[in-house]
This record gives C-alpha cells, sequence and structure tokens, in this order.
C-alpha cells in the first residue's frame, strides 16, 4: 500500500495507489494537473499517487485502452 497524498492538483485525499505517469497522463488530458514522484527525466518518468476516487476515474478512462490492448495480446 503506498503512503502519501493522491497526486492530483487539489485533491489532498490519502493515496490509495501507484501508478506509472506514463500511464497516469492520461488524467492530464482530461484537465487534471499531475504531480508525479520519483521522476528523474528523461529516463524515468515516475509515478504518481492516486486515492481511491481518483484511480477509479483513471480505471474508467483507461478502460476501451487496456481491453483493446488485451484483445491484440489474445490474437499474438
Ligand atoms: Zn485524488
Amino acid at each position: 500500500m503506498p503512503t502519501g497524498k493522491c497526486g492530483v492538483n487539489g485533491c489532498g485525499r490519502d493515496a490509495a495507489r501507484k501508478v506509472s505517469y506514463l500511464d497516469a497522463k492520461v488524467l492530464e488530458e482530461h484537465g487534471l494537473l499531475l504531480h508525479p514522484v520519483d521522476a528523474a527525466p528523461p529516463r524515468r518518468p515516475g509515478h504518481v499517487y492516486l486515492c481511491e476516487e481518483h484511480y477509479k476515474l483513471w480505471r474508467k478512462l483507461t478502460k476501451r485502452e487496456r481491453l483493446l490492448r488485451d484483445l491484440s495480446r489474445k490474437v499474438e
């Protein structure tokens, strides 16, 4: 279980999950500002802590993409 606060700007809830910043970027495309941790550009994009609420939102936004990825994997 990650410790810390949600990395979404202005949220402030306790973090429930930690995802790669590359994966979390989809949230920025939807207007949220993220604060990544452990980032060391250009090699390490870092991670973003998400609270349960934002994690659910992220899952929703990435669902279609992950589905397509899973489907293409099955074909291989
Ligand atoms: Zn949050």
